[in-house]
């Protein structure tokens, strides 16, 4: 069997020839001995669970994914149970996790297993990484859990386990440890391998005060031999987050609130949201805080045609972290009886959707715990 993409010149290839195979089975023995059970390890999990379990981990920790991974699993066993749902659901169910583009891409690539691979997860490495939403880290995971092929992968976990194994000092430089991660790839089961690396980066080679007692591979870790552990990586300069305020009504009309579907030039495109205005305050005294409140209400007023946006009152403030942006939302209420305002205005993406529909839409986190304080409070006032 060969490593896919791996020549014979390759730097690491050379210099690791003598302790790969030795490093990689102390590695293996140790993860069977002292690894964590994650349901998308077991025996009987599908390729299908596999490759969920690996979009769902782009950007999640475990603990985080696993809950919704079982949910995923139970509602859709199969790529064709997801092909042929609504957006809407699947974003609903994936409504918590962030990087809602992972969700879209997850049902488009179901389509397309379904369209071209007879409903199932290709089975080859070029195939899996031509999906929608997948990389090479996540092409290679597929292929080598799922299908046991020879295939490196370079994530977080392994980027960190293998820059200081190597003493690969620039770890920026993918190149590198993408050939250092083929160098020590078995022939014979990469996907113990692969597991294996992937969960001491997790579990002891940690990004802080990384286990090197405990370590499986310690005796062939370059980086401990010459002291160079704390400084691999390099510390993370902190970047200073761009603060965004958000003034959003929450309009009541009877049993129906006014959402707003996100267009596709924001953040969380596709989802739903009360309507929200941007309201400059850095570094306002609360006075002037005051008057850009009132100047949003009005905004709001105007862009809705809904004069109740003027009356509205102060419930709460949230605070959330969207990449590099600090968000502060707060939110206001307000209520219209006007009768005439009750169709939707579709064209404008303005729907009214009642008290018991609400948790079927797709939000962001923050307008999510929102959503759900109100349908508590709206079914506890009736
Ligand atoms: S010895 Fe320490 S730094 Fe080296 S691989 Fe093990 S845990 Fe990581």
């Amino acid at each position: 069997m060969y490593i896919i993409g791996v020549s014979k010149n390759d730097k690491y290839s050379e210099d690791w020839a003598n302790n790969s195979a030795a490093l990689s089975e102390c590695l293996c023995h140790w993860f069977e001995k002292s690894k964590r059970e994650l349901p998308w390890r077991a025996g009987d999990t599908t390729p299908w669970g596999i490759f969920i379990s690996e979009i769902m981990l782009q950007q999640t920790t475990v603990p985080t994914a696993l809950p919704y991974w079982h949910r995923f699993m139970d509602r859709f066993p199969t790529p064709q149970s997801m092909a042929t749902t609504s957006e809407d659901e699947i974003l609903a169910m994936w409504s918590g996790l962030g990087y809602y583009r992972r969700a879209r891409n997850l049902r488009k690539a179901a389509q397309l297993m379904c369209e071209s691979f007879g409903g199932d997860v290709p089975c080859t490495f070029e195939d899996i990484q031509a999906l929608p939403g997948v990389g090479r880290y996540t092409a290679g995971a597929v292929a080598s859990f799922a299908f046991n092929l020879p295939v490196p992968i370079v994530e977080a976990n392994t980027a960190r386990a293998l820059a200081r194994i190597g003493a690969i000092t620039n770890i920026s430089n993918d190149s590198e440890l993408w050939e250092f991660a083929k160098a020590l790839l078995p022939k014979d089961n990469p996907r113990l391998h692969n597991y294996a690396i992937m969960e001491l980066g997790a579990i002891v080679c940690k990004p802080t005060e990384p286990l090197c007692s405990q370590c499986p591979i310690a005796q062939f870790c370059k980086a401990k031999a010459q002291n160079l552990v704390a400084s691999i990586p390099p510390p993370k300069k902190a970047v200073e987050k761009l603060a965004i305020h958000y003034l959003a009504v929450a309009i009541q009309n009877g049993d129906k609130w006014l959402l707003r579907r996100i267009p596709t030039n924001e953040w969380h495109a596709g989802m739903m949201e009360f309507p929200k205005v941007e309201m400059n305050v850095t570094g306002m005294k609360s006075t002037k805080k005051n008057a850009s409140q009132s100047k949003a209400l009005k905004q709001l007023s105007e862009q809705l045609h809904m004069d109740c946006c003027r009356k509205a009152v102060y419930r709460k403030t949230v605070k959330y972290v969207v990449t590099n942006h600090s968000i502060t939302l707060e939110v206001w209420m307000a209520q219209t009886d006007t009768q005439s305002i009750r169709m939707n205005r579709e064209q404008e993406g303005l729907f009214w959707i009642a008290t018991d529909e609400l948790d079927k839409y797709p939000y962001g986190s923050a307008m999510r715990r929102i959503i759900l304080t109100i349908i508590k409070e709206a079914k506890e006032n009736r």
